[in-house]
Parts: structure tokens; sequence; C-alpha cells
């Protein structure tokens, strides 16, 4: 793993209107970190973090899980420039539902970029670029994003298999790729808004993901 240490910080209870979470937080250290911008300098160290809801019993069967990266316009402000607003409802009534799953909650917002980052990216795409354009012009990669934090969550939290709510067939290789086997993919789509249409067909036709 690429992390110098992975450590659980806290464990609390989260009661929510889904039903009852326990809620996790877990911080990652990374050594001398890739960086993700070419126009910025190397740091020695990167600290990432992540929270994990927990519901019901996770050892009775391969648990549904759902990796989301934190999007601050739309889970907090339900931004329709994006679906993640309707992702991150979707998983939590889907794990309700079965009264059991995990929700991995990364520190990453934008694909990684940051905040301030994604919002001059915002301005980049009012202009006509397209997501991706956006983050090259900004001097980052495609997608920044990385899942190795929430698979060595899996790893603490003993989950061997899952059930993923995922789109995005590099997250199922990325938690294959560390011996987490994924044992059905549940389809993360939801239903479309004229705001987000480009933005899921640069997803789609750009980035590999499973929407129609
Ligand atoms: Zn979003």
């Amino acid at each position: 793993m690429p992390f110098a240490s992975v450590r659980k910080v806290a464990d609390a209870d989260l009661p929510t209107r889904w039903g009852h979470f326990r809620i996790l937080g877990f911080e990652g250290v990374i050594d001398n970190p890739e960086s993700c911008n070419n126009t910025l300098p190397p740091s020695s160290q990167r600290v990432e973090t992540a929270v994990a809801l927990v519901m019901g019993d996770i050892h009775a069967a391969p648990p549904i899980v759902r990796i989301h990266s934190q999007c601050l316009t739309g889970d907090v402000f339900h931004s329709l420039r994006c679906d993640c607003r309707q992702q991150l409802e979707l998983a939590l009534a889907t794990i309700a539902d079965a009264g059991a799953g995990i929700l991995l909650y990364e520190n990453q917002e934008g694909r990684g970029i940051g905040l301030m980052a994604k919002l001059q990216a915002y301005e980049l795409q009012d202009q006509g670029r397209d997501t991706i354009e956006a983050n090259l012009e900004l001097g980052f990669a495609a997608d920044c994003r990385h899942y190795e934090l929430p698979a060595e969550v899996l790893k603490l939290l003993n989950v061997p298999a899952v059930r993923l709510i995922t789109n995005n067939p590099e997250k199922v290789e990325a938690l294959e790729a560390v011996g987490i086997h994924v044992t059905q993919r549940i389809s993360a789509e939801v239903a479309p808004e004229p705001t987000f249409e480009k933005y899921l067909q640069t997803k789609r036709e750009k980035m590999g993901h499973l929407v129609s």
C-alpha cells in the first residue's frame, strides 16, 4: 500500500434520516506522494482522511458498499451541475433498505483537486470546456482521485468482499487490485437532469463510466 500508516481516529453514533449509522473516522499518511498538479511543488507527506458510515451487520454477507468522493456543491448545496447528491442519497437509501452496508466518504473534493480549484474548473466549464479539459487546463491530471484509502478502510473493517454501488469501473478495479472481491456491481445511475447532461456524457465517453 502507498500508506505509511492508516488508523481509525474516531468511532461514534450517527442517527440520520435514513436510519442509524456508526460514523468512523480514518486517517492515512502517505510519504513522498505523487503530485497531481504539474504547476505545484511536490510535498514530502500527504494526510488523507475518510469517514465510514456503517449500518447493521457487515460481516454476515458481502455488504453493500458505496465509495463516495466529497462534493460540497452537490452533497451540501444540492447542486445540479453533477449527480453526486442523488448518488449519495441512492447509496444511503439502498444501504438502509438492506439494513446493512458501508458508505465510505472520501475527503477529495472535485475529483481530488480541492474546492478552490474545482470552482476555477467550473469557471472554465462555463466557458465551454468539459470537466476533463478544465482540470487539464489548471495543470491537474484528469482525475486525481485515489481509492487506496477506502480499500485499506475495508481491510481494517475485516470486509474481504463487497457489493459495490458504482458506475465507475476504476473503483471496481482498485478494490480487486488490493484483494477485495467485488461480488456484485449495483448501478449508481440516477434520474438525469438537463443541467448535468454534458457532465454525464463526459463521464461516459472519456472516463468509461457505465451510464446510459
Ligand atoms: Zn458533484
